[in-house]
């Protein structure tokens, strides 16, 4: 049944919303968490607190599916139906998933509808159609000789995820890995686990084998831990923080070796050239500084500007950044929700004192609007004189904070860029092809953007360099690789 966005928010004011674990054929005892919205700090209802047991289950599950062969043994065009159907049961269902991440992160509801939910839907029927697609290679042999060059599923995987994009990022991960054959097992960020919760449940309505999917809410280091230290977990795809993914490695480590394949932090660059239509570029810098109440991983979050254009650009940014309204993330009309919890409010918060002592100066913003909801809203802030020492030139701070760096000449400009430990998305702007060109193969980034902000489509390659991940890339035909083993078979002619 399809549910509006209406009825999501009406059963979160009385506490109904629910996600638990789906093992099939298993009784989970774990306890409940309580589930609040940052919008407010309104208990909207439940999850499940995953346990060590509830994993060791969902992997004995998804390894015994694996062997028995009931999703990997079925050909690809037959797993391309069933994930076609969930794609459609997706896009039906798009408001009620789009309400569950506005309520549970506090994205603007209009975002949600517009952007996270048709991407999400993409995704999921990109792979499907992709899938039977996918060749494997003939060696070139003698005569005497056949060597084939097959990729076969890795086995039983591990997705676990952020909670800046919920829906998505469930989709970035799981399409792909489903899709070619893998078990797998979700562990949802715990701040964001509903919409993971129905569309799992969608899954089995498609016909997705149970044993195939699970879904293992929870804490991080607890279920998250669990799943990352498993000696019977293949590999482990994993989105959030490089604090977090470091200690995935570790897991990896002291335990079975399994693959890990890292998406984390940044701190991106958008490089203005004094030869940059201005007027064209701003929209661009606003969505890629400030979109998402820049809880973005590819947020580009330093303002690099040539120094004989920045007063005009930050009086035309300061324009632009009145119009970003503060407010409830319900309202359709709202561009700036809350921070999605209260601890991550008090460390972004942190930074407005902490750059003013550091010598930065306050351009616009930097209000607190405590008159709305639970008071976790930050308005667009704009920082200027910010040098490379600063916290807030080196430190993903994944609020809307926007640190302006100037420079004068193109090799100032392509080393400041480089200079962080991330490595995710760079944007230049400029109206000199050649410059930019030159320029953007300088970079240390995954994605480089000229004239805009752009993290890509489904069809491109999305991952980073440096500290911002590495071990495989989400979306494009690439993303199939991280799920993937390539084996060869000889055959000799006697
Ligand atoms: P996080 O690292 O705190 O959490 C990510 C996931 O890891 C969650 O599911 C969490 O429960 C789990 N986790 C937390 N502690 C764990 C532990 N000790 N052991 C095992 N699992 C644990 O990240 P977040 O705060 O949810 O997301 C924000 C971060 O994600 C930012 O740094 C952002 O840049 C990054 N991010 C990156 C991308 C990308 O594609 N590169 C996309 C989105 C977000």
């Amino acid at each position: 049944m399809e549910i509006s966005k209406e009825q999501v928010f009406e059963r979160a004011k009385k506490g109904k919303l629910w996600a638990g674990n789906l093992i099939e054929g298993y009784q989970s005892n774990a306890a409940k968490l309580e589930n609040r919205t940052p919008i407010d700090n309104s208990v909207i209802g439940y999850i499940a607190d995953g346990s060590v047991s509830d994993i060791d289950a969902a992997v004995s599950l998804a390894r015994s599916t694996f062997k028995a062969g009931n999703w990997r043994g079925l050909s690809p065009q037959q797993r391309k139906q069933v994930m076609l159907r969930w794609a459609q049961l997706v896009e039906e269902h798009s408001e009620e998933l789009a309400a569950l991440d506005c309520i549970d992160a506090g994205k603007p509801i209009t975002e949600c509808l517009n952007t996270d939910l048709p991407a999400t839907i993409e995704t999921f029927y990109w792979y499907a159609e992709a899938v039977d697609k996918l060749f494997g290679k003939v060696a070139p042999t003698s005569q005497q000789e056949l060597g084939l060059i097959v990729h076969e599923p890795i086995g039983v995987v591990g997705a676990v995820l952020p909670w800046n994009f919920p829906a998505q990022m469930f989709a970035w991960k799981v399409a792909p890995a489903l899709a070619v054959g893998n078990s797998v097992i979700v562990k949802p960020a715990e701040l964001t686990s509903l919409s993971a919760y129905r569309l799992v449940e969608l899954a089995y309505e498609a016909g997705v084998p149970k044993g195939a999917l699970s879904l293992v809410c929870g804490l991080g280091e607890k279920v998250g831990e669990a799943l990352g230290r498993h000696s019977d977990v293949d590999m482990v795809s994993f989105t959030g923080s490089t604090e977090v993914g470091r200690l995935f490695l570790k897991y990896s480590a002291e335990s079975n070796l399994k693959e890990i394949v890292l998406e984390c932090g940044g701190k991106s660059p958008q490089v203005v050239f004094e030869d940059a239509d201005i007027d064209a570029a701003i929209p661009h810098i606003m969505a890629a500084a400030f979109w998402n109440m820049s809880e973005n991983c590819s947020c580009g979050s330093r303002l690099i500007v040539h120094e004989r254009i920045k007063s005009l650009l930050l009086e035309k940014l300061i324009a632009a950044a009145a119009l970003w309204k503060v407010g409830n993330p319900m309202d359709a009309d709202v561009s700036i929700g809350p921070m999605v919890e209260e601890a991550h409010f008090e460390k972004v918060k942190s930074f407005l004192a902490l750059t003013i002592k550091e010598g930065g100066h306050l351009v616009t913003g930097g209000k607190i609007h405590s008159e709305i909801g639970a008071g976790w809203y930050i308005e667009p802030t704009i920082f200027d004189d910010i040098t490379p020492q600063m916290s807030l030139f080196k430190q993903e701070v994944f609020g809307p904070i926007l640190a302006v760096t100037s420079f004068n000449t193109d090799e100032e400009a392509v080393a400041l860029a480089n200079d962080t430990q991330y490595g995710l998305a760079a944007s230049f702007y400029s109206q000199n092809i050649h410059r930019v060109m030159n320029i953007a193969r300088q970079i240390n980034a995954g994605t480089i953007s000229i004239n805009g902000f752009s993290e890509g489509n489904i069809t491109t390659p999305f991952g980073g360099f440096r500290q911002s991940g590495f071990g495989g890339k989400d979306n494009g035909i690439e993303a199939f690789e991280q799920y993937t083993q390539t084996k060869v078979i000889w055959f000799i002619n006697h």
